[in-house]
């Protein structure tokens, strides 16, 4: 069967090349003789795949040198307790930016563990705009501030950092690392599940500022030490091997494209070719805020459940699958990650034209 265009939230696509090469390398790694599958994570040829995705990372991300990246299990919603048992370790506070489910879900998880507050928080108007913000919106005293830069679920993101003075802010970056660069030295942490634009599930990456760990609190699981893991290079315990071999494909395919200055530059061109599609007719309804749209995950509805229901349907006939929103919101969403070529864009385009031509509202 020929490839489909996936528009699924996560796990998604991944660059063909990358697929290809994955493949051709499938059964015997660079001559050892195995699959990075079969591989000791303690092995020579192992250990120069990991340092070589490190490397690429900071290479990719500009990351400075007074920052720890981690490759760590566990999905972006294990930080969401790991975060809170590392750094909310001074006065034991944090304040929260409440922009949709998984922002929520962190804030939730943190509050087990110390005074935890909504610094602000746009669920008022269902999480259709990033709440904005400014330095005296957050205690002087809270030990960080926890962002979800784009909102997933909700198809919004943050068109800046917010300002948090001396505060560390942290950021959830699951579903926009590496599609645009980012000013790392502006975030004291940064994470993300690899399976939306980096890898396949398994891989979460941390990176975090230097002065920031080491002080976990003493209830903190072995595994959630942030210390630990950067004291032992991502190899306390076996690392998630196969997804890392395949991170260190995808960095290198963002270098070979020209770096993340070129892949903002074709995912802004994409994401403009949705939008202005939707600014130029009625038919379809794009719900978030103009200021707040994601670059990745673009929501839209007809305002008939059902017609949305039939529009996945037949999408999916003309092999533009995963379109339905997520399931707490309805309608439609097109996660266009960087793996999605501009063709998938344009196909969505002509189909939605397509499918509005044939199905007149009532
Ligand atoms: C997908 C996602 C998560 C959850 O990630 P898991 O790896 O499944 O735990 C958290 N935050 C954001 C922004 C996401 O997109």
């Amino acid at each position: 069967m020929a490839r489909v265009f996936n528009f699924s939230a996560g796990p998604s696509m991944l660059p063909i090349e990358v697929l290809e090469k994955a493949a051709a390398e499938m059964t015997d790694y660079a001559g050892s003789g195995m699959s990075v599958m079969e591989m000791s994570h303690r092995s020579p040829v192992y250990d120069k795949i990991i340092k070589e995705a490190e490397a690429l990372l900071r290479q990719v991300m500009e990351i400075p040198d007074n920052y720890k990246v981690l490759f760590l299990q566990g999905g972006a919603s294990t930080q969401f307790a790991a975060v809170a048992l590392n750094l909310m370790n001074g006065n034991k506070k944090a304040d929260y930016i409440l922009s949709g489910q998984f922002s929520t879900k962190a804030y939730q998880e943190a509050q087990k563990y110390g005074d935890v507050v909504a610094a602000a928080s746009s669920k008022d108007i269902n999480f259709s705009a990033v709440p904005k913000t400014q330095k005296t919106d957050f205690r002087a005293d809270a030990d960080y501030v926890h962002m979800c830069f784009n909102n997933t679920i909700y198809g919004t993101k943050f068109s800046s950092i917010p300002d948090t003075g001396d505060i560390p802010l942290v950021a959830d970056m699951s579903s926009c690392i590496l599609s645009e660069p980012f000013d790392v030295s502006k975030f004291g942490m940064i994470y993300a599940g690899a399976q939306k634009n980096m890898a396949p599930a398994g891989l979460t990456v941390v990176i975090v500022r230097e002065d920031l760990i080491g002080k976990a609190r003493a209830e903190t699981p072995t595994m959630l030490d942030y210390k630990v893991m950067a004291d032992n290079d991502s190899m306390y315990n076996t690392p998630p091997c196969y997804c890392i071999y395949v991170a260190k494909l995808v960095y290198e395919w963002i270098l070979s494209i020209g770096g993340l200055k070129e892949m903002q530059k074709r995912n802004q061109k994409k994401a403009q070719l949705l939008y202005d599609f939707l600014d130029s007719q009625s038919y379809y309804h794009a719900p978030v805020a103009k200021d707040s749209r994601s670059l990745m995950n673009v929501t839209f509805v007809t305002g008939d459940a059902e017609l949305d229901k039939k529009f996945c349907a037949e999408a999916a006939k003309a092999g533009l699958v995963n379109l339905k929103g997520h399931r707490s919101v309805g309608g439609m969403r097109a996660s266009i990650y960087n793996a999605m070529p501009e063709e998938g864009v344009r196909a969505l385009v002509d189909f939605m034209q397509r499918f509005a031509k044939e199905n007149p509202k009532a």
